[in-house]
C-alpha cells in the first residue's frame, strides 16, 4: 500500500502569527477525524518552521519545509541547509518546485544536489516534476517529463529512490485555476510509474508515493485522488484555509 499524502505548500505567504493560527486551525480541525491514513504535512515559510514544529509536535501532521540549500554548510550567505532544517524538526522538503525552477533557474543538475543533501539529512524530498503549457501543446509533454526524472532521480541508488516522493506538477495548472483532468493526471502518473518500473523495477515504482499538483482544491480532489496512480496532492492556495485543507484531505 503506497502512503495518501496531502501537502499543503504555503508558499510565501502569512506572518509568523498568521502562519501559527493557520496550523493551529488545522491541528485543530483534525481531532476526532479519521483521515484513513492520509498523512497530511504544512510547507510553511522558513522562518515559522521550528515555531510550527513546536506546534504540531504532538500531533499528527508532518513538517515539510519549500526549498534548501545545494551545500552542506559554510559561507553560502542567505541559504539554509538540509541539516537545518533537520534540527528545526522538518520532516520534509519540497524540491524542483516549477517556481524555483523559473524564478530561481533551479537546473536538474542543481537539483542533484540538493537531493543529494536532503537524503544526507535523513529528510525525505518531494521531487517536483512538470511540464510548461507549451511543453503539452507541441506534445513534448512525456519527453519532458521523462528528462526531468531521468536527469533528476535515475542517478539515485534503489534505497535512496525508495525515500522520494514525486508530485507531478502541469505547470500551467499552478495558481491558474485550471486543473488536469483526472484522465490527464491519470495518464501522466502512470507513464511516471512506468519510467520508474524501467529505472527501479516494479516493486520499489509501485511504492513510490505520487501526488498530484495544480489547482487541486476540495471540488475536484476526489475526481483526480480517485485514479489508481494518483497518491495525493501538493496543495498550493486552497492550503491556505484550513477547512479547505482538510476536506481536500478528507477526498480520498
Ligand atoms: C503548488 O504550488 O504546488 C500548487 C499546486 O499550487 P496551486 O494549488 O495554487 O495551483
Amino acid at each position: 500500500m503506497r502512503q495518501k499524502i496531502v501537502a499543503g505548500n504555503w508558499k510565501m505567504n502569512t506572518s509568523i502569527a498568521s502562519g501559527l493560527e493557520l496550523a493551529q486551525a488545522v491541528k485543530t480541525g483534525l481531532e476526532g477525524k479519521s483521515l484513513n491514513d492520509v498523512k497530511l504535512i504544512l510547507a510553511p515559510p522558513f522562518t515559522h518552521l521550528h515555531a510550527i514544529e513546536e506546534m504540531i509536535k504532538d500531533s499528527p501532521l508532518g513538517l515539510a519545509a519549500q526549498n534548501t540549500a545545494s551545500e552542506k554548510s559554510g559561507a553560502y550567505t542567505g541559504e539554509v541547509s538540509a541539516e537545518m532544517l533537520a534540527s528545526a524538526g522538518v520532516g520534509y522538503v519540497i524540491l524542483g518546485h516549477s517556481e524555483r525552477r523559473k524564478y530561481y533557474h533551479e537546473t536538474d543538475e542543481l537539483l542533484v544536489q540538493k537531493l543529494t543533501r536532503v537524503l544526507e539529512a535523513g529528510l525525505t524530498p518531494i521531487f517536483c516534476i512538470g511540464e510548461e503549457l507549451e511543453d503539452r501543446e507541441k506534445g513534448n509533454h512525456f519527453e519532458l517529463v521523462k528528462s526531468q526524472l531521468k536527469n533528476g532521480l535515475f542517478h539515485c541508488s534503489p534505497e535512496d529512490f525508495a525515500k522520494v516522493i514525486i508530485a507531478y506538477e502541469p505547470v500551467w495548472a499552478i495558481g491558474t485555476g485550471l486543473t488536469a483532468s483526472p484522465e490527464q493526471a491519470e495518464e501522466m502518473h502512470a507513464f511516471i510509474r512506468e519510467e520508474l518500473s524501467k529505472a527501479f523495477g516494479v516493486e520499489k515504482a509501485n511504492a513510490c508515493s505520487m501526488l498530484y499538483g495544480g489547482s487541486c482544491k476540495a471540488s475536484n480532489a476526489r475526481e483526480l485522488f480517485a485514479q489508481p496512480n494518483v497518491d495525493g496532492g501538493l496543495i498550493g492556495g486552497a492550503s491556505l484555509q484550513a477547512d479547505e485543507f482538510i476536506r481536500i484531505a478528507e477526498s480520498f
